[in-house]
């Protein structure tokens, strides 16, 4: 029999969309499976098993699952013995401790002795032994936020990422326990053949999350200015230089780090660059 790599990913919530969409990018059609269980790959040999986000650990550590996606702030809380394989760059947040905005801080040891009310009481227990504190955990599984303003805790053990549930609710983040974003984790009883099947969805998912990251650049200017141009920019090898059909121009073609393209616009538009494009990239091969 075909073996198929089964794929476990959250079954509602803020994961799921990033992860089908990085499965669609990879070229891999997931028959509409939204309100399924279970939901196959037509053209590539993957079950997508849709899961609660805090039951995956547990799943792909006996096997159920050969691999999955899921928060790396999940996998740290629920101290499973799964590979993390790989970040993906998404859902990324951080864990931390807030206090309502009235109370006096004077830095983590007034954290000692407090109530504290969170939905991750391992990785939270942890870092108060790390700083030789004693706090009452208080774990409630959701709206961790609202706790301190109904007098259930003293402070929030809570993910964020913009900060705006934290404003809010009256709240300011005082402490990071960790950073997050989401990973793809593997079975120890991965087998070898389902391992064969995840080194290809490696490599397609490597050669999109690269893409992510870089921009084609392209640029006209006149011959005397290329090597003022090619100076200035930080490509990955040397640029591709083509002559235009006008006499003593050039198009100066390259590819950039998303990040570090609005650092070099201006000087590149200074040393003579003309009709520059910049144009997304769909797949790189590394
Ligand atoms: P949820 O959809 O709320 O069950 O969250 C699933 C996962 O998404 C969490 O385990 C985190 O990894 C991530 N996540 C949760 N809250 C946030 C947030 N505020 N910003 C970004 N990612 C988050």
């Amino acid at each position: 029999m075909e073996t198929r790599l089964r794929l476990a990913i959250q079954k509602s919530g803020r994961l799921q969309e990033d992860s089908l969409l990085l499965l669609r990018e990879c070229g891999i059609s997931i028959d509409n499976g939204r309100d399924q269980l279970k939901a196959g790959a037509r053209n590539f040999p993957l079950d997508v098993l849709f899961l609660r986000n805090s039951d995956i650990p547990q799943y792909v550590e006996d096997g159920v699952a050969d691999i999955g996606i899921i928060g790396e702030n999940t996998m740290i809380e629920k101290q499973r013995p799964i590979e993390r394989v790989l970040a993906l760059g998404f859902s990324r947040c951080r864990l931390s401790i807030a206090v309502p905005r009235a109370t006096p801080y004077a830095g983590i040891h007034s954290l000692q002795g407090k109530k504290i009310a969170t939905s991750y009481p391992n990785t939270l227990r942890q870092f108060l032994a790390q700083h030789d504190l004693e706090a009452d955990i208080h774990e409630i599984s959701g709206s961790v936020e609202i706790a301190p303003n109904i007098g259930l805790a003293d402070a929030v053990c809570d993910l964020v990422s913009s900060g705006s549930t934290l404003f809010q609710n009256n709240l300011e983040e005082k402490e990071v326990l960790l950073r997050s974003e989401a990973v793809l984790v593997a079975s120890p009883q991965l087998s070898g053949p389902a391992r064969e099947i995840l080194d290809k969805l490696l490599f397609r998912i490597r050669s999109v999350l690269a893409a992510r990251q870089y921009r084609y650049l392209l640029m006209n200017a006149p011959n005397d200015r290329i090597d003022d141009i090619i100076r200035i920019l930080p490509g990955m090898k040397s640029p591709t230089v083509m002559p235009l059909a006008t006499e003593g121009w050039s198009s100066i073609h390259t590819v950039i780090a998303e990040e570090s393209f609005w650092d070099i616009i201006d000087q590149l538009k200074a040393v003579g660059a003309q009709g520059i494009l910049v144009a997304p990239i769909e797949k790189m091969i590394i």
